[in-house]
């Protein structure tokens, strides 16, 4: 299990996991509050970032403000994940997307998110005559089973049905095997570039006849193990998961409300803090953050003092803070 550490933010020191030649892959929490607003404290937004590429995972009130503090640029995004259709989770969607287009983007944005949110955005726009000058791409998820919703060379994205009353789902980003590193010493200068290739894509390096002429395994090294994160938005306690989240390296759950609440939490189709760290403790997985916290409650350490009986290795989404993957 790959190890994880906090760092500042991003785009300044770059988080990188303990192995050097790992692509950069971090989460940055832009607000861990839940629907009721209270003072200083945000409604749901994460920015993932792989390497160069930028994510954003819902899209509370305010998030553009969330990313300029970050000093992310919202133009960097390309891709947009919504988890549902509550308004704690979209609705900074329409400012954002309002300032990308006056803002000059011509890039594609892909936006994946529940059936009808593209009937939100089109009514908005339309009745303000307001017109796209970049494609927007809209993908609906369904919240019956998971589904893959991005191929990208380095990694993909699927969909985790959630339980939450309307249609609601997390998102699983997983990182792909990393290529094999090449021993570059081990081998003679003259090596044609064609065998390199070979051996890069882990393959042995064979003659005309078949014969092997340099095996992968003598001179490459495995890369480093790849990297996931799973982002479980609302959601009732649903050991259904537990399967697709299986031993992910850094999970994110949501925890609204403490033990005190532990009816109503079902009632509301919301966790508890400790319900999440039991399922992190179930789905073995390397690193527990938990948020969504319940404006009711004016501090966090309890909610942290009960999710690490259960399961010791977690932590709080504390709102501008990043967590290397
Ligand atoms: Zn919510
Ligand atoms: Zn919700």
């Amino acid at each position: 299990m790959e190890s994880w550490t906090k760092a500042s933010n991003p785009n300044v020191d770059l988080p990188v996991a303990d192995k050097p030649s790992a692509v950069p892959f971090a989460v940055t929490i832009l607000g861990s509050g839940s629907a009721s607003p209270a003072l200083d404290r945000h409604q749901t937004a994460q920015l993932v970032t792989y390497g160069n590429d930028h994510f954003l995972i819902d899209c509370g009130e305010g998030t553009q403000y969330r990313l300029i503090e970050q000093r992310a640029r919202p133009s960097r995004l390309k891709y947009i994940f919504i988890s549902h259709l509550h308004g704690d989770h979209y609705f900074g969607l329409m400012p954002l997307l309002s300032s990308l287009n006056m803002g000059g983007r011509t890039e594609d944005l892909f936006l994946f998110g529940p059936h009808g949110l593209d009937e939100i955005i089109t009514t908005t726009f339309r009745i303000s005559n307001g017109k796209f000058f970049f494609p927007l791409h809209f993908q609906a998820i369904s919240a019956e089973k998971p589904a893959l919703l991005l191929d990208l060379p380095g990694l993909t994205v699927e969909s985790i049905p959630l339980d939450h009353g309307i249609a609601c789902t997390g998102f699983l980003f997983r990182e792909k095997p990393p290529k094999p590193k090449l021993l570059r010493e081990k081998l003679p200068d003259n090596v044609p570039v064609a065998v390199l290739k070979t051996l890069k894509e882990g393959h042995d390096a064979l003659d005309e006849t078949g014969h092997t002429l340099y095996a992968a395994n003598e001179y490459t090294t495995p890369g480093p193990a790849p990297r996931s994160y799973a982002y479980c938005s609302d959601t009732r306690y649903n050991e259904r998961i537990i399967d697709q989240i299986q031993g992910v390296d850094l999970l994110y759950h949501e925890a609204t409300f403490r033990d005190d609440n532990g009816q109503r939490a079902s009632e509301v189709y919301h966790c508890t803090a400790r319900q999440a760290a039991l399922l992190a403790q179930k789905a073995d997985v390397g690193q527990l953050l938990i948020g969504h916290f319940s404006s009711r409650y004016k501090s966090f350490d309890e909610f942290l003092t009960e999710a690490q009986d259960e399961f010791t290795a977690t932590e709080l989404a504390i709102e501008g803070q990043s967590f290397a993957i």
